[in-house]
């Protein structure tokens, strides 16, 4: 058991405003495995405040980029020592398979955390030039007060990729996890401690919607940065365009892979698979949608089959695991539903369809496999966030590509083919922020990643990630004036 009685504000563990808490269950075991306090608008008012003071008089913003990029060189080691723990913590509070959980989970936020400290001693925070009138400097500051809100998939990962970028460019930070997973969120913020983070610059409070959406609001707030459901997402950019508040926004996805009629199968579903049900399928980037030629359907449904059909269901701390439970109750509802939803809609299910066999406890379902998908069902249409898959039959690449960009989303895909110029070729043609040709790399850290359509506005990572962050000042100089940067 891990429980918390007070909230991180202002460098200090305080006294929540309420009594409320948020109990954190397994999904695995149904058991309590620890509680937080909920955080109230209060909470939220104190926390904006802490943040704006750390921000206004605070030493942080005026630290240099490589000092703060020390801070998070520290944080990342400090993470790196206890892979394992945080590992196992993030599994029990959402059934993520604890072996792709101390990769995915837990090591690659310390890359996050390196690659964004690297920056701040590479990065031209200021840059001076000629422009076309006299000499320029462009400075780019720090953006201000963020509010950071992060969905329960991928945690800590999330967490890192708003924390690392927005707090390299010397803002401040209040930091609003989702209710079913805040024990690691405290857990990082001790860690922030522990490497020297001065008071105020990250506060952390674990609250639902309104409570968000106290915080989206906040006059205090100059930048929201949200990841989560295209539906919150909208709500959130219409209230930041009211106030004209910055936003970026990392939402869902229905990407497809396109498996050309050159591919070899033994090759291409192991690439694939890793990422079509990553995570038990709770991915925003998951490859839900496979698009198989209409004379290899066959063989490709079969082939996915008997590799979906081996993956190893169970425990989500065990390290065989390879699908773990669905994080609640609820999203097992929802799965199952939309799994009755494309039965309804006439697709067949190939493998799966039900709950496993020998597990009494836990919010499993079983590996599903759906075949004569069309790409208008629901089931191929709408974010399920779960184990099932869509197999597609096409008819020409063309077509591949046209049902590929039949989506309201645009987050990820993937080719795959005998043929990388030919697997550019249709890279170039589908409209999503990420690509993979014959590759099972979907993000790349040191790269913009992000939505095009219904999955955001934005990119995170890579320089873009920075930017996200940072206000350019565009200042003129006088003729034969050169400032040091
Ligand atoms: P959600 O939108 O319900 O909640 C996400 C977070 O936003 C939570 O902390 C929640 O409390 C908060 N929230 C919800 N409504 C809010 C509002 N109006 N104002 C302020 N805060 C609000 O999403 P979820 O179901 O928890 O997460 C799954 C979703 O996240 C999926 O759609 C998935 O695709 C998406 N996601 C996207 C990415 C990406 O990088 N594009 C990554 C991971 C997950």
């Amino acid at each position: 058991m891990k429980s918390y009685d007070r909230l991180f504000i202002g460098g200090e563990w305080v006294e929540p405003s309420s009594s409320s808490i948020f109990k954190v269950v397994s999904p695995t075991t149904e058991e309590l495995i620890g509680s937080v306090p909920e955080a109230q608008n209060a909470d939220v008012d104190r926390a904006v405040a802490a943040a704006r003071e750390a921000f206004e008089h605070g030493p942080w913003p005026r630290m240099s980029p490589t000092e703060r990029g020390a801070v998070l060189t520290k944080v990342a080691e400090a993470i790196r020592n206890d892979m394992q723990g945080i590992a196992e913590l993030i599994s029990n509070e959402m059934g993520s398979p604890v072996a792709w959980g101390a990769l995915a989970q837990v090591f690659a936020p310390t890359m996050i955390l390196d690659y964004y400290a690297g920056l701040g001693s590479t990065f031209a925070f200021d840059t001076v030039k000629d422009g076309l009138l006299g000499p320029v400097m462009v400075s780019k500051e720090p953006i201000g007060v963020v509010a950071a809100i992060t969905p329960w998939n991928v945690p800590l990962f999330l967490a890192c990729a708003k924390l690392a970028p927005a707090l390299l460019s010397g803002s401040t930070v209040v930091f609003k996890p989702a209710p079913e997973t805040p024990l690691d969120a405290n857990l990082l913020a001790e860690i922030f401690v522990e490497a020297g983070l001065p008071n105020g610059v990250l506060n952390v409070v674990p609250a639902g919607r309104e409570v968000g959406a106290h915080l989206v609001n906040h006059p205090g707030v100059d930048k929201v940065s949200f990841t989560g459901s295209t539906v919150a997402g909208r709500a959130i950019g219409a209230a930041c365009g009211q106030n004209l508040k910055r936003v970026s926004l990392e939402l869902g996805g229905k990407s497809a892979a396109i498996l050309l009629d050159d591919v070899d199968l033994d090759v291409s579903i192991p690439l694939l698979l890793p990422n079509a049900i990553m995570n038990n399928g709770e991915a925003c980037i998951s490859l839900t949608r496979i698009l198989a030629p209409r004379d290899r359907y066959a063989e490709v449904t079969e082939a996915l089959v008997e590799q979906v059909r081996a993956m190893k269901v169970g425990d989500a701390l065990d390290p065989a695991t390879e699908v773990g439970p669905l994080v609640a109750e609820r999203q097992r509802d929802r799965v199952e539903n939309y799994i009755r939803i494309g039965q309804e809609e006439g697709a067949k299910v190939a493998l799966g369809g039900g709950r496993p066999e020998g597990i009494d406890k836990g919010w499993f379902v079983e590996p599903t496999v759906f075949v004569d998908v069309d790409n208008s069902m629901r089931i191929a249409q709408e974010e399920i966030f779960g184990p099932v898959l869509s197999v597609i039959p096409y008819d020409t690449e063309a077509d591949a590509v046209r049902i590929a960009n039949d989506s309201d989303y645009g987050l990820c895909g993937g080719v795959f083919t005998a043929d990388n110029d030919r697997g550019l070729g249709v890279a170039r043609q589908v409209r999503t922020g990420t690509y993979m040709v014959n590759s099972n790399v979907p993000i790349d850290f040191s790269s913009p990643f992000g939505g095009y359509k219904a999955s955001g506005v934005g990119r995170e990572f890579g320089e873009d990630g920075l930017e996200l962050f940072l206000e350019k000042k565009t200042i003129n100089l006088p003729a034969g004036y050169t400032p040091k940067v």
